[in-house]
């Protein structure tokens, strides 16, 4: 079956309409082979408008639903995504390049929030709080804020989406969607799953959940407009500094999930089978091309030299393939601009005195010549230099040297981003003083495992240029809601606080 046949299959069944995807402005192709698979209809600057004027509409009702009442529609979408979970896990596979298994994980990962969500729906606390006055209640209340706007990006193209909406739908929100302009189908096949959810739920207020294709121009409509008050983008630092200024400007609120350059740390103790394992998952695993993904290995002087040798030994053996075939490990890269910036980074690295002792090229160029495969790299290098600092999102693991301790947490906070970072080590001490306030100064630190593959329960994101949001678990929630503090005297009497007299004579 061709490419586009397969998607026009996986969108049938997911039930989105021939006519959304075969008959629009924007070309959709497949990674796995540069083959054009769909063509989806633009929003433009009207239609963007009206979404937002329906959802506008829609919070005046939804925020008046019991939050137990909005749980059961999240409830009904996690059902649709169980059900449809092998069809819009291919179709992630099919539309941004991602191994089956991490297709499916995607989708996992949406079922999860949903689940996680439902359960937030009766838990969404406010506190109660010992007043200063007496015959005064004090206490603290969690409200509805409003339509929320999510930009996504492409190498997530579903997970982040739900992370925000499950949760924003619960708190009582609309959710109007930009996804990344690369990853249409997999949008609109979820509106679907959601729209039979709404189907069953019955009653849903229309505009609750509103979807916008295109690119950064309706990114900044979103951010621009004042009735959205939290916008919420995921993808570049270059998008987070273009967008925040801009909300900020309206005193609206951010959440930004923006690029990562993380690192792992392996120390003398570390068990080394294990290393090789975790490194290899979290940086060859989705093509390096996660925020998450391991960028940079900072290992102990004694035990560089075999671990090195260890890992050009994996890297050679990895499958790169077609991400539909059973076996394969590493997919295609989204496009050939992310090839070109690869290959710039090694150019780079090299003049800076780095030895690629590991993949390097570009592979499966003569079978698919509109497809851009990379071998997975390895790259030792004497120092930590701008193309270090920066994030390439391809498959490039750069291999750092350290001796003492405290310098292995400086090259791994030395950077600007602050996502993600681990450490191998079997020494309690040092993975202790890792996590610990002077240790690694990023959003997920992790000990024993890669700095990949975060579970939805914990909250997710990063410091400094990473932009300093958090999504999905932990209490992330409350970023969806405004807190109120109100206090109710119920008595005759009229104590002021801090003990103020103010009695007319
Ligand atoms: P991208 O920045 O090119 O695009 C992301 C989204 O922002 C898209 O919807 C795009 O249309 C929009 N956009 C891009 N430039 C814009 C601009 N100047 N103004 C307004 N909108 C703009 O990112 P991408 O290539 O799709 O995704 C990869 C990047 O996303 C990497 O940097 C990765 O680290 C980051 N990312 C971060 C997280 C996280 O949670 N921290 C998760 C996934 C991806």
């Amino acid at each position: 079956m061709s490419a586009s046949d397969q998607a026009r299959t996986l969108l049938e069944q997911l039930g989105v309409d021939a006519a959304r995807f075969m008959a629009g402005d924007l070309v959709v192709r497949t990674p796995i082979t540069g083959e054009e698979i769909a063509s989806v209809a633009r929003t433009d600057a009207g239609a963007t408008d009206a979404a937002i004027t329906r959802a506008t509409h829609a919070f005046a009702a939804w925020r008046d639903l019991p939050g137990p009442h909005r749980g059961e529609l999240v409830r009904l979408f996690g059902e649709e995504l169980r059900r449809e979970k092998d069809a819009l896990g291919g179709l992630v596979t099919l539309e941004v390049g991602k191994i089956a298994q991490e297709g499916l994980g995607e989708v996992q990962e949406m079922i999860d929030i949903c689940d996680f969500a439902v359960g937030l729906s009766r838990q969404l606390y406010g506190r109660s709080i010992a007043s200063e006055r007496p015959g005064h209640r004090l206490t603290e209340t969690w409200h509805p804020l409003g339509p929320v706007a999510v930009i996504s990006a492409f190498n997530f193209p579903v997970a982040v989406w739900s992370w925000n909406a499950a949760l924003a739908l619960v708190c009582g929100d609309p959710v109007i969607w930009k996804p990344s302009e690369r990853t249409p189908l997999t949008a609109l096949a979820c509106m679907s799953l959601f729209d039979r959810a709404a189907e069953r739920f019955g009653g849903v207020p229309a505009g609750l959940a509103e979807l916008v294709i295109g690119g950064a121009d309706r990114a900044v409509q979103l951010a621009d407009d004042s009735r959205i008050p939290l916008v919420s983008a995921t993808g570049s630092t270059q998008m987070g500094k273009e967008l925040a200024p801009r909300i900020a400007a309206r005193l609206g609120r951010s959440l930004l999930e923006l690029g990562g350059n993380n690192a792992a740390i392996v120390a003398p103790s570390a068990d080394l089978d294990l290393v090789v394992r975790g490194v290899l998952f979290s940086a060859v695993g989705t093509a390096g091309q996660r925020c998450t993904s391991l960028r940079r290995l900072i290992v102990h002087e004694s035990i560089v030299d075999d671990v090195v040798a260890r890992l050009a030994d994996s890297y050679g053996s990895v499958p790169v393939g077609d991400p539909r075939e059973p076996g394969t490990l590493v997919g295609p890269l989204i496009s050939g601009e992310s090839f070109e910036r690869l290959e710039a980074a090694l150019d780079e690295a090299r003049a800076d005195g780095g030895d690629v002792v590991a993949g390097g090229g570009r592979a499966l160029a003569h079978e698919l010549p509109d497809a851009w495969y990379a071998q997975p790299t390895l790259v030792r290098m004497p120092s930590q230099t701008a193309v270090v600092e920066r994030e390439t999102f391809a498959p490039i693991l750069y291999v750092l040297t350290y001796s003492e301790p405290d310098e292995a947490i400086a090259l791994q906070n030395g950077v600007p981003q602050g996502l993600a970072s681990s450490i191998f080590t079997t020494d309690l001490r040092e993975a202790e003083r890792f996590l610990a306030s002077a240790g690694s100064d990023c959003g997920i630190a992790n000990v024993n495992i890669g700095p990949s593959g975060a579970e939805i329960g914990g909250a997710f994101g990063g410091e400094k240029e990473t932009g300093g949001g958090r999504e999905s678990g932990s209490d992330a929630w409350k970023a969806y809601m405004r807190r109120q503090t109100a206090t109710v005297n119920y008595t005759s009497d009229l104590p002021l606080a801090q003990g103020i007299v103010f009695d007319v004579p």
